[in-house]
């Protein structure tokens, strides 16, 4: 996936001069909706707060993806600030937050936004690519960089709506679209616990707490993947199991295809698949 499809140049900051948490997601709100009428930005801002208030999205690494979805939007869209002296954004490692992308997208593509927050996290795992943005000269120079490193990661995209507005953050009952995404969630979670130098307590409890709203068999089949295989979930791209390459049924492609609310799973490695 290119991430710079989905970020307008002029929503980029190389070097954002904030002072507090809110100052920077106002300020990142503002700019990628500075085409928009006012109340679009302020509708996301406090959609975004509302978020951040039950549970930051510092991620840790010094990284945070605060997002909301809103009815409002056609397409996904993201902003980037990085901060050069670091922010506290409570993050669970505590570390300082210094690149931040804010995430705006319609209900209809949760897929898509499932998409390009592991696109992020793929890049971002290796320490060299991190450092990459963080050394950028300047906002050209960073947005040059993420089309860059996202292009060793591309691969053709059919962006689709997913026909599924369920928010999983909300109390809404869990369907099988927000039962994969919260097991992308566990997931990120479980890797951030490995590496954590500090707040593990608080991964721990998410952990926990993301693993109740799960069904007990799904969850089960993840912590078998995981003993045995390093990645339980793992996208679905040109007929291929990222997991285990190998190519898929064209009976099962069509299914997963037809179904992208469902959970499948690999025939070859048992792996969950997202489609993209
Ligand atoms: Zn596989």
């Amino acid at each position: 996936m290119q991430l710079t499809q989905f970020i307008p140049r002029d929503a980029v900051f190389a070097n954002l001069e904030v002072d507090s948490k809110a100052q920077t997601l106002r300020t990142l709100c503002d700019a990628l909706f500075q085409q928009e009428r006012s109340e679009l930005a302020q509708n996301a801002l406090a959609r975004i707060l509302a978020r951040e208030g039950t549970q930051s999205t510092a991620i840790g690494h010094g990284i945070a993806l605060p997002h909301a979805p809103l009815t409002e939007l056609e397409q996904l869209r993201c902003a980037v600030g990085r901060i050069q002296d670091g922010l506290d954004f409570g993050a669970v490692d505590k570390k300082p937050v210094r690149l931040v992308f804010l995430i705006c997208y319609p209900p209809l593509q949760q897929s898509l936004y499932l998409n390009f927050v592991a696109t992020i996290a793929k890049l971002l795992r290796q320490e060299k690519h991190l450092n990459e943005l963080l050394e950028a000269k300047n906002a050209d120079d960073l947005f040059g960089r993420l089309a860059t490193l996202s292009k060793l990661l591309e691969t053709p995209i059919k962006i689709q709506a997913v026909g599924n507005d369920v928010e999983p953050e909300t109390s809404a009952p869990i369907t099988s679209a927000s039962e994969l995404f919260l097991l992308a969630r566990l997931d990120l979670c479980s890797e951030m616990l490995e590496t954590a130098s500090s707040g593990k307590k608080e991964i721990e409890q998410r952990v926990k707490n993301l693993s109740a709203l799960i069904d007990p068999t799904t969850l089960q089949q993840y912590h078998r993947l995981k003993k045995t295989k390093q990645r339980a979930i793992v996208a679905l791209e040109n007929g291929t199991c990222q997991g285990c390459f190998a190519k898929l049924p064209h009976a099962m492609i069509q299914t997963i295809q037809a179904n992208k609310n469902g959970l499948h799973r690999c025939g070859h490695c048992n792996r969950f698949l997202y489609a993209i």
